[in-house]
């Protein structure tokens, strides 16, 4: 069986999408952090920052934050996260950028 994302990224699991491509799909997180929470998904399944290749659907992440972050007014600015691996807190094994905001956010993150 193919991936969480991979699911989400075929259509078969439903998903809040704000922004749609054909390199990248984003939708927003299902437990937000924040009063906006989107989840920038590569549609090439790489499992994360440790296995990206040279070239791919993931070179277009921050091009694609860019004009998801300006389409959802967050002018004042927001946090891109992504996760690697067990310390990081990463839970599932398909590349995905966390973009954040709404609120001040603290620094340094937990
Ligand atoms: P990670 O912890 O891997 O960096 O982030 C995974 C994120 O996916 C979490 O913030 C979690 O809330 C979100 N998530 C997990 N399952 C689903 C789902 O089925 N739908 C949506 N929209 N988000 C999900």
């Amino acid at each position: 069986m193919s991936c969480l994302f991979c699911r989400i990224v075929a259509g078969e699991i439903p998903a809040s999408k704000v922004h749609e491509d054909e390199r990248l799909i984003a939708f927003k997180d299902v437990n937000p952090q924040a009063p906006m929470h989107v989840l920038i998904v590569p549609r090439q399944e790489i499992a994360g920052v440790a296995s990206v290749p040279e070239s791919g659907d993931h070179q277009f992440l921050l091009n694609a934050a860019k004009t998801i972050a300006e389409q959802l007014g967050l002018a004042n600015g927001y946090r891109i996260v992504i996760n690697q691996g067990l310390d990081a807190g990463q839970t599932v094994d398909h590349l995905h950028a966390h973009l954040i905001g709404g609120r001040k956010l603290r620094w340094p993150p937990g």
